[in-house]
């Protein structure tokens, strides 16, 4: 059984039907609704050492930066803005203080940077490793949040920023390859920066039907759209962007670029679906894009469900190693 038959199977027969639900398990957020025209999204996540991160591979504090970090990337999925969050964290024995105080001088520096408010969370012992749960509540006005559901058959597919970087950092740790030229990618993969600004663009825009942010891996986040779409997709692997020096970086491993870009998990980027027919009209405004983030099509959604298809340079068809990070496999 893999993660999401787990969740699926594990919700089934679950009360998950509520007057003020507007969307419940099976997207980026929960939605509920609020009052003066603004909806409520509620996202958690969980960071487990030995799972999601090694102590010699960060800091602690860079740690609690990703935690909370990776938290508001599901609220930027959704095109909201981030407005509390609570957080719960397991310490294991020994430097009990020092632990706790790093990770939340790291989250406190997020939660600045985005405005967003502690309200609570919980302090237990966790004897196996730290463990550190947030729930993050955001707001969106009613209506205007961008679920996974909403691509249509021919919807032209954008991404923000570049892809595979993380996963090549985590190589570089693994490997214990650490100089200037990995700690780019290492960076990225330590402290990823939440597309909150970009989300709530694509999102107030108008132009957006669906968006999802990219922890598993491009084309296994792409598929939950397409899962909860109904759709296929086509890509093509040279559209996907790639920071400049990455292949060469993935070339001293004898990694593939193009197999990093496609499954390679955690970019925390974002990707959205546009109307082919309002298509040229949105590219007039990607410039615009907040941060000057870079806005670039990799390809349309397809009518037919098990239509899922990665190009190469010569039209041909890409296969691809994993599918994305799969907690169970
Ligand atoms: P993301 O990668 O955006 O954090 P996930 O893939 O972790 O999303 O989760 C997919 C969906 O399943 C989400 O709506 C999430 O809230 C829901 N989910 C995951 N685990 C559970 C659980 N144990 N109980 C209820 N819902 C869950
Ligand atoms: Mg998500």
């Amino acid at each position: 059984m893999n993660e999401f038959e787990l969740i699926s199977e594990i919700t089934k027969g679950v009360p998950r039907k509520s007057r003020e639900l507007v969307r419940g398990i099976g997207d980026d957020c929960a939605i509920f609704s609020g009052n003066s025209g603004n909806n409520w999204l509620v996202t958690t996540d969980a960071l487990i050492e030995g799972v999601h991160f090694k102590r010699e591979w960060t800091d602690l504090k860079t740690l609690g930066r990703k935690s909370l970090a990776v938290n508001l990337s599901d609220i930027a999925a959704m095109g909201g803005t981030p407005k509390f969050y609570l957080v719960s964290v397991g310490l294991p024995p020994g430097n009990l203080e020092n632990t706790a105080k790093s990770l939340f001088a790291g989250m406190n520096e997020v939660a600045s940077e985005h405005g967003v408010t502690l309200i609570g969370g919980d302090t237990v012992a966790s004897p196996l490793g730290i463990m550190i749960t947030i729930t993050v509540i955001g707001s969106s006005p009613s209506g205007k949040e961008l679920m996974r559901s909403g691509a249509k058959s021919g919807d032209e597919i954008y991404v923000t920023g570049s892809f595979g970087a993380s996963a090549l950092g985590l190589c570089f740790l693994k490997e214990k390859i650490l100089n200037a030229k990995t700690e780019p990618f290492i960076k990225r993969h330590n402290d990823p920066v939440p597309r909150v600004a970009e989300g709530q663009w694509a999102a107030q825009s108008g132009f957006a039907t669906s968006m999802i942010d990219v922890s598993d891996g491009l084309v296994a986040d792409l598929s939950h759209i397409a899962d909860e779409s109904g759709t296929g997709f086509e890509i093509e692997s040279e559209k996907i962007p790639r920071d400049a020096g990455f292949d060469a970086a993935a070339a001293t491993l004898k990694m593939d670029p193009l197999q990093l870009a496609l499954s390679g998990g955690e970019d925390y980027e974002l990707i959205f679906t546009v109307a082919k027919d309002r298509a040229a009209e949105f590219g007039k405004i990607i410039g615009g894009c907040p941060n000057g983030t870079r806005i670039a099509k990799i390809g349309n959604m397809a009518g037919d469900l098990k239509l899922r298809r990665v190009f190469g340079k010569l039209g041909n068809e890409i296969k691809l190693d994993t599918n994305g990070y799969d907690h169970f496999k």
